[in-house]
């Protein structure tokens, strides 16, 4: 059964579904998390929508329900809210994307020790 605040989360996401409110992109994982994944971002997300890559983890754009509780976790300052990702860092969005498509059915990242 899910917790209560992971309840909560999960049925607004429902509710941003259901009222077809759905982004193609929400938070986006940049350069910085290139040879760091010390995974602080899978610890707190509460519907486990991050993934690992060969070379960094990668939000998964239609899982994620915009809770805001990875970025201010990550050491590194890897993560940004779509419309926030630095100009140099704009081409991690259509990769971030891109990766969902090249690894259909992947199953999310888990914690540290876990
Ligand atoms: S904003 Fe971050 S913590 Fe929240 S659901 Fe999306 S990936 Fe998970
Ligand atoms: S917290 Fe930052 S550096 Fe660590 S895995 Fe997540 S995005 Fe990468």
């Amino acid at each position: 059964m899910l917790a209560p605040l992971r309840r909560r989360l999960h049925l607004s996401w429902v509710l941003r579904r259901a009222r077809g409110r759905r982004r193609e992109m929400t938070y986006i994982i940049a350069e910085p998390c290139i040879g760091v994944k010390d995974w602080a971002c899978v610890d707190v997300c509460p519907v486990e929508c991050i993934y690992e890559g060969d070379d960094q983890l990668y939000i998964h754009p239609e899982e994620c329900i915009d809770c805001g509780a990875c970025e201010p976790e990550c050491p590194v300052t890897a993560i940004f809210e779509e419309s926030a990702v630095p100009e140099q860092w704009k081409h991690y969005t259509p990769k971030n994307a891109q990766f969902f498509r090249d690894h259909p059915g992947i199953s999310p990242a888990k914690g540290k020790g876990k």
